[in-house]
């Protein structure tokens, strides 16, 4: 079993202002990510090298960050807030600490929306806050494949998609927007029709939106020691183009609402959010 260390510390600012389009602010109560996906590139803005080096083993929890908001969010502007722009704000640790659920509840008092995007049912967990701000809140859960074998392999400690796509079902049936994040798409991987047609209905049956995005290839996964190495090859000459029309005319057709991830960001990840 692989062992996780903890490091406390404490912030002087809760929010970063978000360099996504549709998200005004970002809140990232942990830095490190249990879930270890193997495409995740948040390692690469992280400045602690032991967590960016050590990805999913080292953990940085921002211990004060709700009192911090708390006095913080008195001086800004409400306005969306998106809760694990970089790393899953309800990993595991979450359920020790509850900085997510404090902060989202500081935050939607204050008359700020939210915006969550995770793998981890325990979401589940604040359903009751959730719901009672069902207005101001919007729930993803991100589906990469319905295959558990390829999910290991990507997602190694991440939840099984079953079980985020049963968080999916129990959010949306309280009334509370939700969202599927199909991606990164792994060409050969989890492009295929089946999955294609499993996420659409997925979408359909929860009333969810979906948010495709492709691979962002990145130097580390070059390395021959790197599980994604022999699959990157073949990303090179990939027609992105043709797989998004086919996604999008298939969800044309079900009635779905689908729409490519970062379109529209100023920049991919803020970098200032690691702070
Ligand atoms: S859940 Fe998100 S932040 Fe965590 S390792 Fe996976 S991709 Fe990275």
């Amino acid at each position: 079993m692989t062992r996780v260390r903890v490091l406390e510390t404490t912030v002087y600012r809760a929010l970063s202002r978000s360099g996504l389009s549709d998200v005004d602010y970002a809140l990232n109560p942990y830095i490190g990510c249990w879930h270890s996906c193997t495409y995740c590139y948040a390692r690469l803005y992280v400045r602690n090298s032991a967590i960016s080096k050590n990805w999913g083993s080292v953990i940085l929890v921002k211990k004060n960050i709700v009192e911090t908001l708390s006095r913080e969010v008195k001086h800004l502007r409400p306005g969306v807030v998106g809760v694990g722009t970089i790393t899953d704000a309800y990993q595991p640790l979450e359920a020790i600490y509850s900085l997510t659920r404090g902060s989202i509840d500081v935050l939607l008092k204050e008359g700020f929306r939210v915006s969550i995007q995770t793998k981890n049912p325990l979401i589940l967990r604040d359903l009751d806050l959730l719901e009672e701000y069902r207005d101001k809140v919007d729930v993803g859960l991100t589906i990469t494949t319905f295959n558990s074998r390829i999910a290991e392999f990507i997602e190694p400690r991440a939840p099984p998609p079953k079980a985020r796509a049963s968080a999916l079902y129990k959010v949306s049936e309280r009334g509370i927007k939700t969202w599927i994040f199909y991606g990164p798409i792994i060409p050969s991987l989890n492009d295929n029709d089946s999955t294609v047609d499993e996420i659409i209905e997925l979408a359909k049956n929860t009333g969810s939106e979906i948010l495709i995005d492709r691979l962002r290839v990145k130097n580390f996964m070059y390395k021959h020691s790197h599980p994604l190495h022999k699959l990157i090859s073949s990303t090179r000459n990939y027609e992105w183009g043709n797989f998004l029309s086919k996604v999008l005319n298939k969800c044309l057709e079900a009635g779905v609402k689908c729409m490519e991830a970062f379109t529209k960001t100023k920049s991919q990840r803020a970098l200032e959010e690691f702070t």
